[in-house]
C-alpha cells in the first residue's frame, strides 16, 4: 500500500484492524438502517447572542474492541449489551459546529472529505443545506489532526477548502505531527494517519497558525488545551451573555462509556492517563458550572449537559426545538 495515496481498501483494512469478540447478535439501539431518505444533517440553536449550527459530516464505525482497552473485555461487553450498543462496532457520528458571533463565523474541524471512509465527508453539502455560505467562514479551528477531523482540509486539487479563512491548531499538535521523520517513529498502524496529517497540514493556500492554551479566535470564542486523545488536542469554549458551551472535540468520544466509565480509554486515545484526567476535569467543570457540551462523536446533534453521578457522570442530551 502507498502511504501517500492510500486506497479506500487500505483505509478500510486500517479501521477493521482489531477483530471484535464473537458474540451472539443482540438488539442494538440503532434499530437497523434507514427505511428511506433521511432529513438534512444540521441543527440550529442559540447560546446568548451566538447562533450555532451543528453540521453533520456523516457517520462511521470502528471495531468495538477499540473501546475500553484498559478494562476487562468482559466488563466492556456487558456494558455495551446493557446499553443496547453493538458489540461488534463502535458507532460514531461526526458533528461539526459553525459559530456565528459578532463578525466571526467559526467552523470547528473540517471533517473527512473524500479521502477517508465513504460514509463521511458530507459536511460541505450539509453546510449548503443549512444555508451557510461557503465564503462566509472566517476562521477554522482544528481540534486535532486525526483523519475524521482534518483529512477534508484539501479539495481535489490539494488546495485548502475555505482558502480565505484563518486556520488555528494547537502548537503541540502541529509540531508533533510535523516532526521530521515522524512517520518512521510510529507503529505501522499509525503511519497512514501521520502521512494524512502531514499532507493535510501542508495543503496549498492554507493559512494556518499554531496557537497556545487560551487563544482567543474571536471575542467569546477561546481555544483551550485538552490533551490526551492526542498530545496537542484542543477544545473550544464559547461564551455569550453569560451562557457557555464547550466544543469537546474528541476529549470525550462516546456519550455513554466515557461518562459512566470515565476511567476507560479507547485505542485511538494516545495518552491514556492524560485522556482520563482531561475528561474528568472537563466533566467536573461542565457539571458544576452547568456548561453545555458538544461531542463530535456523540449521537447527532451531540449537544447536551453533563450530570454528576457519584464517581461518574451522565450525558443529558438537549431537546431539539422547532420554535423559539
Ligand atoms: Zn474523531
Amino acid at each position: 500500500m502507498s502511504l501517500l495515496k492510500p486506497s479506500r481498501r487500505d483505509i478500510l483494512k486500517m479501521t477493521a484492524a482489531a477483530p471484535a469478540f464473537a458474540l451472539p447478535a443482540t438488539k442494538v439501539a440503532a434499530l437497523g438502517g434507514p427505511s428511506g431518505d433521511q432529513a438534512p444533517g444540521y441543527f440550529k440553536f442559540t447560546l446568548g447572542e451566538a447562533k450555532l449550527t451543528v453540521v453533520s459530516d456523516g457517520e462511521f464505525s470502528l471495531p468495538a474492541s477499540t473501546a475500553g482497552v484498559n478494562a476487562d473485555p468482559a466488563d466492556v461487553q456487558a456494558f455495551m449489551i446493557r446499553h443496547f450498543m453493538s458489540t461488534e462496532r463502535m458507532e460514531a457520528h461526526a458533528n461539526h459546529v459553525v459559530i456565528e458571533l459578532g463578525d466571526a463565523v467559526v467552523l470547528v474541524d473540517v471533517g473527512s472529505g473524500n479521502r477517508y471512509l465513504e460514509s463521511v465527508g458530507r459536511m460541505i453539502e450539509n453546510l449548503e443545506t443549512a444555508g451557510i455560505d461557503y465564503d462566509s467562514i472566517t476562521h477554522v479551528v482544528l481540534t486535532h489532526a486525526h483523519p475524521d477531523h482534518i483529512w477534508g482540509i484539501r479539495d481535489d486539487f490539494d488546495e485548502a477548502v475555505f482558502p480565505d479563512a484563518q486556520y488555528y491548531i494547537g502548537e503541540t499538535e502541529h509540531s508533533w505531527w510535523l516532526t521530521p521523520d515522524r512517520v518512521n517513529m510510529v507503529d505501522e498502524g499509525l503511519q497512514q494517519l501521520v502521512a494524512g496529517a502531514v499532507n493535510s497540514l501542508n495543503a496549498d493556500l492554507l493559512q494556518l497558525t499554531p496557537v497556545q492554551d487560551g487563544f482567543e479566535v474571536a471575542p467569546g470564542i477561546t481555544m483551550i488545551d485538552t490533551p490526551g486523545h492526542t498530545l496537542g488536542h484542543m477544545s473550544v469554549r464559547i461564551e455569550s451573555n453569560g451562557e457557555q458551551l464547550l466544543v469537546l472535540g474528541d476529549a470525550a468520544r462516546n456519550a455513554y462509556i466515557d461518562f459512566e466509565r470515565p476511567e476507560w480509554v479507547g485505542s485511538p486515545d494516545m495518552d491514556a492517563e492524560q485522556t482520563v484526567a482531561t475528561r474528568k476535569q472537563l466533566f467536573d467543570m461542565a457539571s458544576a458550572d452547568r456548561i453545555a457540551v458538544l461531542g463530535y462523536h456523540f449521537p447527532f446533534p451531540g449537544v447536551g449537559y453533563v450530570m454528576r453521578e457519584g464517581e461518574a457522570y451522565r450525558y443529558m442530551p438537549s431537546l431539539w426545538h422547532w420554535t423559539e
